[in-house]
C-alpha cells in the first residue's frame, strides 16, 4: 500500500503525463525546480534502451531481444532539474538521445512489456520517497497510480510539432516542420494504442492545455495545484 505524501509527511509524488511535446519537461523541470524536488525525464530512459538498441544492432522488432537489453544496461538517472543528466552504461548520453532517430526508437522500445517493466521498476525506486516530479506517459495511470498531484498537457498538434521542430534545429537536426509533425503523430498513434500503459489521462488527473499558455502562466497553475494538495 503506497499512502499519499501528505499522511506521512514527506515530498509529494507529482506525476505530469502527455504527447509529445506538450511542455511537460520544461513544466517539470521549473516545478522541481521551484520546490526542491527532484526530477525525472521517464522518457529519458525509453529513449537511452533506444539509443542502446541501435548502437548494438539491437532490432527494433524483435521484443525478446529488447527485453533482455533493458535488464542488461545500467540506465542511470541524474535528477537535478537545473542539469538533469542519463548514462548509459556509465557513458553520458544526455545530448545523444536528443536526436529524431533516437525519437522514433524510443517509442518503438517503449512498446515492449518487458523493457517497461525495467524502467517502470526503476521508476518506482526513484519515486518512492516522494519529493520528485516525474514527467512521461503513464506515470498517474501505472507508475504512480496513487501520486498526490496527476497532471495531463496537451497542446494542438501544429503548436506541437512547431516547439519539437526548433528544438531539433537549436540541437542542429535538420528535419522539416512537415517530417517533424509527421513524426511526432506517428509516436503519439504508438504511445496511444500500445496494450501495455497506453497513452492517456489518469482519471483523477488534472488536464491542462498549453497551447496558449506561457511558461510562466503554467508554473503559476502548477504551483497552485501543488499548494492544493498540501
Ligand atoms: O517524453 P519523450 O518524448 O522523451 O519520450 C520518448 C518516448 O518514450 C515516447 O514517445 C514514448 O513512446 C516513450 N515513453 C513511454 N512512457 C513514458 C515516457 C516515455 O512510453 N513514461
Amino acid at each position: 500500500m503506497c499512502y499519499p505524501a501528505r499522511v506521512l509527511g514527506r515530498g509529494l509524488i507529482i506525476a505530469i503525463d502527455g504527447p509529445t511535446a506538450a511542455g511537460k519537461s520544461t513544466a517539470g523541470k521549473a516545478l522541481a525546480a521551484r520546490l526542491g524536488y527532484t526530477y525525472i525525464d521517464s522518457g529519458a530512459m525509453y529513449r537511452t534502451v533506444g539509443l542502446a538498441a541501435i548502437e548494438r544492432g539491437v532490432s527494433l522488432d524483435d521484443s525478446a531481444a529488447l527485453s533482455t537489453l533493458a535488464g542488461e544496461i545500467e540506465v542511470r538517472v541524474g535528477g537535478d532539474p537545473h542539469a538533469p543528466t542519463i548514462s548509459l552504461d556509465g557513458r553520458d548520453v544526455t545530448t545523444l538521445i536528443r536526436t529524431p532517430v533516437v525519437d522514433a526508437a524510443s517509442s518503438k522500445v517503449s512498446v515492449v512489456p518487458g523493457v517497461r517493466a525495467a524502467m517502470v521498476a526503476q521508476q518506482q525506486e526513484m519515486g518512492r520517497d516522494g519529493g520528485v516530479v516525474m514527467d512521461g506517459r503513464d506515470i498517474g495511470t501505472h507508475v504512480f497510480p496513487n501520486a498526490d498531484l496527476k497532471v495531463f498537457l496537451q497542446a494542438d498538434a501544429p503548436e506541437r510539432a512547431r516547439r519539437r521542430h526548433a528544438e531539433h534545429r537549436e540541437r542542429g537536426a535538420d528535419a522539416t516542420l512537415d517530417a517533424t509533425r509527421e513524426a511526432i503523430e506517428d509516436r503519439d498513434r504508438r504511445d496511444s494504442s500500445r496494450a501495455t500503459a497506453p497513452l492517456r489521462p489518469a482519471d483523477d488527473a488534472v488536464i491542462i492545455d498549453t497551447t496558449a499558455l506561457s511558461r510562466d502562466d503554467l508554473l503559476g497553475r502548477l504551483l497552485e495545484l501543488v499548494h492544493s494538495r498540501r
